[in-house]
């Protein structure tokens, strides 16, 4: 008899756990307080498929860029200390990741998952049978754009580090750059440079998150919509069920095993039965408005080093992402932040949009303080975790949903990872 899991979140990370475990054979369901999936971190993203960015925000520079950055309004950056335990204990271990020895131990994790991760999303697609007009998917690759010439001359050596990963990644001029991206014309007299990763892609992650859902559906996954998780349900070292209300009726669902995919409310539910996940809410934007003259959108996806702006093209609407704010787990948005990015758009990328026409969005990225997620198994023998993406949880899902799936058939994940718990 296959065992039953119950697969608690059904944002991308939630998704791709449910179809690696039901392609090995576990009787899947899904539970989600939402009404369909990938409508909270997963909804508006920056949509970039990232390999080519393997580095976490925990590195040696953080701590001086984020200085250089405090108090400015425009900053990519903004934290407002306040009287909270979690948010300094938190700050404290991502300034123990910004170690250069923790940075490129991390840095190897996260680029060895990576480059699995494109490869089980490529194959994912094909066995569930989504098509790339699903989710507005391109492989073009990504061109990280840099404003400063110190900045761009600093980041050559990236070139080397990322093809001892296996990654490609082109250096190239800013003429170069403006050649393999004509939509670059108006700003390439002030670009100093760019790095080209040609093998990354973008994508919608809720689009890919619904197209999969249905696909699961048809494979026997059941969804259990508009169902808010009150408590994981501990005793004897395991965990028996789950507590779920629906509207004002409390049911428990019990299962061999639970998988926590919950992003930064999985803290929350983990703390009372002493799983302690130092997951934290980075807030970041993005604005999405349709794409008015297709010739000066850009073909392939872009990210402005010197803003930590990123720049997708889905289908017929461009997809602009950026920014972090740790003083704040609110959903509100911050009208400022998405007028920065609409003059980031006239700036770089001047009569793309329809600026009269702009949906903006916040969401809250799932932090890990090294930017490694939790992939593994909890102190409670049949709970497992997949979470805690932070700024890539788009990129890593299918790979990590993979190395978590062989972990709970008793197998060795093909990528060298450190397994949590393990
Ligand atoms: C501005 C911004 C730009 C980004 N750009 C990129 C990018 O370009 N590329 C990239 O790779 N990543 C990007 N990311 C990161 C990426 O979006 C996240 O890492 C990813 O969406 C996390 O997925 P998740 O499934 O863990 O979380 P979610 O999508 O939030 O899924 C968690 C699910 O759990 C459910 N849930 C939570 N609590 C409960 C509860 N108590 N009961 C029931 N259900 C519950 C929620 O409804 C939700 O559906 C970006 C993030 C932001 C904010």
């Amino acid at each position: 008899m296959s065992k039953k899991v119950i697969v608690l979140g059904a944002g991308i990370t939630g998704v791709t756990t449910a179809w690696f475990l039901r392609q090995a054979g576990f009787e899947v369901s899904v539970v989600d307080r939402q009404e369909s999936p990938a409508q909270e971190t997963s909804f508006a993203n920056g949509g970039q498929v990232s390999v080519s960015h393997p580095e976490p925000w925990a590195n040696p520079s953080a701590p001086w860029v984020a200085l250089r950055w405090l108090g400015r309004a425009d900053a990519p950056l903004k934290w407002q200390p306040r009287f909270d335990w979690a948010q300094w204990q938190w700050i404290a271990r991502f300034l123990r990741e910004c170690l250069p020895w923790r940075t490129r131990r991390n840095t190897a994790a996260i680029a060895a998952l990576a480059v699995h991760s494109l490869s089980e999303l490529r194959r994912l697609r094909q066995a569930a049978g989504i098509a790339e007009e699903a989710y507005d998917a391109r492989a073009r690759g990504i061109l990280h754009l840099f404003f400063e010439r110190a900045s761009f001359r600093q980041a050559q050596t990236r070139v080397g580090e990322l093809a001892h990963f296996g990654i490609e990644l082109r250096s190239l001029t800013a003429e170069q750059c403006a050649q393999t991206e004509p939509a670059l014309a108006a700003c390439v007299s002030r670009l100093a440079g760019g790095l080209y990763a040609p093998h990354d892609e973008s994508g919608d992650a809720m689009r890919f998150s619904q197209a999969l859902a249905e696909a699961l559906a048809a494979n026997g996954v059941r969804f259990h919509y508009g169902a808010h998780i009150e408590r994981l349900c501990a005793s004897g070292g395991r965990i028996g069920g789950i507590d779920i209300r629906r509207a004002n009726a409390v049911e428990t669902l019990s299962a061999d095993a639970f998988v926590v995919c919950l992003a930064s409310d999985g803290r929350r539910l983990l703390r009372p039965i002493g799983e302690n996940v130092p997951i934290f809410p980075l807030k970041g934007y993005s604005m999405t408005a349709p794409i008015r003259d297709a010739a000066c959108a850009p073909q392939m996806s872009l990210t402005d080093e010197s803003r930590r702006i990123v720049c997708s093209r889905l289908g017929n609407r461009l997809r602009v992402a950026g920014t972090a704010e740790l003083n704040d787990d609110s959903l509100t948005i911050d009208p400022a932040r998405i007028a920065a990015m609409q003059e980031w758009v006239e700036l770089r990328l001047p009569g793309a949009i329809d600026p009269g026409n702009v949906t903006p969005w916040a969401g809250l990225r799932p932090m890990m303080p090294g930017g490694v997620p939790v992939i593994g198994r909890g102190h409670h023998a049949n709970l497992w975790f997949n979470t805690g993406h932070g700024t890539l949880g788009w990129t890593l899902s299918c790979g990590s949903a993979s190395v978590l799936a062989a972990l709970m058939r008793g197998e060795r994940p093909v990528v060298q990872f450190p397994v949590w718990g393990g």
